[in-house]
């Protein structure tokens, strides 16, 4: 360790906690807890960056991406989500599959890498639609990643839809293309705090199951935590040492992405502290120096601005997510950040913070930059033969 590092960790009164760093040792959920506490941020950030380089070198990434959302009618209603509808009333929208299909062909002739698609709890579509959205979408786009479902939504799909095991239901969306699966739904496992930000969705240890069996069946997902609002930092260490806990056994993780608590302003969901940047930086360090099984740690710009992004590159953070084109779920609850960016954007923030910029896939690996080429002109091509069409939002829901 450079003496300057220990000499702020200690300053700081984090030189143990440095030291373990340092030698590749784990820390404890107590020293989570003090990372948490500690007034210095700056020297908690610096320990993070320090390990961050030691596992990913200068590189930082990105992913040149777009949601789709299928329908958000859904059968819960967590008190955090301003993204949900029932059946009938306004604002409700359900997607046919060659809608759905003829927006991801758009995407992926414009360049687009990965499609992220999620949706509500939809009480009466039958799983050959999710089966037919998979396969469909990766037969009309061959070669683009196909990121979907939460671990939620494959339990409800698995116990209350196609009425199959877990597994034989994970099989099925495998066999029909489905490359990873998303890292939503997980909130904040403790049950103190689920039980009243989202009571009646599925347990912690449900979505451990959901993501364990699917790793077990060779695929990889990414993990979330939704924080900054009800809960207390304890509870945030117990939602990482779970995760930390299952990559362990698994090594099915990709990356760990703390989404910010955007609040949506209906007040269903008071907040007690609403998170701060400098909140923001801490929970990305903490993650970072945590989760020492997790390769990557991503700063979400959409909620935490592009500026906070960039800078929560210095404080652990090695990937900014994506372009994120289409964005709704944060965009419903009041998010202001822009629905979609640039990878050229993405690369100049990267560089200004003193990082090289990495276009990745799904699966964290570098695009050659042939293929990039190819994305680049067919994006051209398609932007010239369509001038006329937007890419706009959906416009034309069909009603479930
Ligand atoms: S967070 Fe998901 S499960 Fe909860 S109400 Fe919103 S769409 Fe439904």
């Amino acid at each position: 360790m450079e003496d300057s590092l220990y000499q702020s960790l200690k300053g700081a009164g984090l030189e143990d906690i440095g030291e373990k760093v340092c030698e590749g040792k784990r820390i404890s959920e107590e020293d989570a807890l003090r990372l948490f506490d500690c007034p210095d941020l700056h020297a908690v950030g610096r320990l993070a960056d320090y390990a961050c380089h030691r596992k990913q070198g200068a590189v930082a990434t990105y992913i040149v991406n777009r949601y789709l959302n299928y329908s958000n009618i859904c059968i819960l209603s967590c008190r955090f989500c301003a993204f949900y509808r029932r059946e009938g009333e306004e604002g409700a929208f359900t997607f046919s599959i060659e809608k759905l299909v003829e927006e991801a062909e758009h995407s992926y002739r414009q360049g687009i890498r990965e499609i992220h698609c999620v949706g509500g709890l939809h009480p009466k579509l039958p799983f050959d639609y999710y089966l037919a959205l998979v396969r469909e979408i990766k037969k009309a786009c061959p070669g683009i990643q196909l990121k979907a479902f939460t671990a939620i939504e494959i339990r409800h799909l698995a116990c209350r839809i196609a009425r199959l095991p877990i597994e034989q239901t994970l099989q099925q969306l495998k066999d029909a293309g489905l490359d990873a699966l998303t890292g939503g739904g997980a909130e904040i496992f403790h049950p103190e705090i689920r039980n009243q930000i989202c009571r009646g969705k599925e347990t912690a240890e449900e979505w451990l199951e959901v993501h364990r069996i699917w790793h077990k069946l060779g695929q990889r997902s990414t993990a979330t935590m939704l924080y900054g609002h009800i809960e207390q930092v304890s509870h945030r260490v117990d939602h990482l040492r779970r995760l930390r806990e299952l990559q362990d056994e698994t090594g099915g993780f990709t990356a760990f992405v703390p989404l910010p608590y955007q609040p949506d302003g209906s007040g269903r969901l008071p907040v007690v502290r609403k998170t701060s940047l400098l909140d923001q930086l801490r929970t990305i360090a903490v993650s970072r120096l945590y989760l020492d099984n997790f390769d990557h740690i991503t700063a979400y710009w959409l909620s935490m601005g592009l500026a906070g992004a960039q800078v929560a590159l210095a404080f652990g953070a090695d990937d900014l997510h994506g372009t994120l084109q289409e964005e709704r779920i944060y965009h419903m609850a009041g998010a202001t950040t822009p629905q979609g960016t640039t990878a050229r954007k993405l690369e100049r923030l990267i560089r200004e913070a003193g990082r090289i910029p990495v276009q990745r896939d799904t699966f964290y690996r570098v695009v050659p930059a042939g293929e990039r080429k190819e994305l680049e002109r067919s994006s051209q091509q398609d932007s010239n033969g369509r001038k006329e069409k937007k890419m706009g939002r959906l416009s034309n829901p069909k009603a479930s």
